[in-house]
């Protein structure tokens, strides 16, 4: 019987296991299947602070976790595929193991947002990618797309041309989502160059992606473009189908909290982007995931 369980190894999860361990709950985090969650994902990070020369998302999730180890957090490498959430003692079960808590916090983060179109399942890890950290260093001198204009397809974008010979950024609108900073350095970067008001209708290619299909949207006009490889960054999508009709979540998925982060249910917690779809920063996470750890130190106190 544990007295939390951390579901989750992001920004989130990791900082409400080291509040959670330095209260002395001795937690748990159960990983999930990316250890880091999208962080671990990301190129730089040059907006956390404390790190004024900026440092590589695994970097800041090695720092992290050796943190929370410190003061007696554990590690578990599962991921959980059902919950029982009716009665406390709550129950998880994982892919190796089953749990039981007498509070939660989940910090299970988004994933990445797919285009869903013909192609894209079919070629990921063949030249469809969500990761250029992951990937990027196997695109060299190769053209790629990356699709998106928020920070991150700005960001991703600029780093993979690193390897890329040229990146072109495909987005659906003529203007950027992504902040100053990001846009100037790509418009200043003679490798990267913006398709406008366009979309990927179909990724083709045989055994690895060979072209895309694109679609302007304001002419109509499709067109086929050789591309070595296709980079994703469409936003995300919260990390919740354990939870429906078991929690409170929005339209969209995300989870529903109180200021205090407390979900309907006595003793679940939700920290990070399982719930916040307006800032999903790494310190606004790193953030959260302290609240949860103190609510649910003051949770755990209250049934004693
Ligand atoms: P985002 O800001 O939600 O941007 C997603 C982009 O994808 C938008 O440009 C959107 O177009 C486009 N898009 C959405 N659905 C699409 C679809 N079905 N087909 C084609 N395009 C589609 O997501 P993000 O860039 O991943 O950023 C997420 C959050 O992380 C943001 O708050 C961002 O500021 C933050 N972030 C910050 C940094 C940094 O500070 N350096 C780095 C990375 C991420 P529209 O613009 O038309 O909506």
């Amino acid at each position: 019987m544990e007295n939390v369980i951390i579901l989750g190894s992001g920004p989130a999860g990791l900082t409400a296991a080291l509040y959670a361990a330095r209260a002395n709950l001795n937690p748990l985090i159960i990983t999930g299947p990316d250890l880091g969650g999208q962080i671990a994902t990301t190129t730089d990070v040059e907006n956390f602070p404390g790190f004024p020369e900026g440092l590589t998302g695994p970097e800041l999730t090695e720092f992290m976790q050796k943190q929370a180890e410190r003061f007696g957090s554990r590690l578990e490498f599962d991921t959980i595929t059902s919950v029982d959430l009716s009665k406390a003692p709550f129950t998880l079960t994982g892919n190796t193991a089953e749990y039981q808590a007498r509070s939660l916090i989940i910090a299970t983060g988004a994933s990445p947002r797919k285009m869903g179109v013909p192609g894209e399942k079919e070629l990921v890890g063949r030249g469809v990618s969500y990761c250029a950290t992951c990937d990027g260093f196997f695109f060299k001198n190769r053209e790629l797309m990356v699709v998106g204009g928020g920070d991150s397809a700005l960001q991703e974008g600029l780093f993979l041309t690193k390897f890329a010979s040229k990146v072109q950024i495909v987005h659906r609108r003529d203007s950027l989502r992504a902040g100053h900073v990001l846009q100037e350095r790509a418009r200043k970067n003679e490798k990267v160059s913006f398709i406008w008001n366009t979309v990927i209708t179909e990724v083709l290619g045989d055994k690895a992606v060979q072209a895309v299909r694109l679609k302007n949207v304001q002419t109509y006009e499709e067109y086929e473009k050789p591309v070595g490889g296709v980079f994703v960054y469409i936003g995300h999508l919260p990390n919740t189908d354990i939870f429906k009709g078991k929690l409170a979540m929005d339209e969209e998925g995300y989870l529903i909290v109180d200021g205090k982060l407390h979900t309907g249910v006595p003793g679940v917690f939700a920290a990070g982007e399982v719930h916040d779809k307006w800032f999903r920063q790494a310190i606004v996470s790193s953030g959260y995931g302290c609240m949860a750890a103190m609510e649910t130190e003051k949770y755990l106190a209250s049934l004693e």
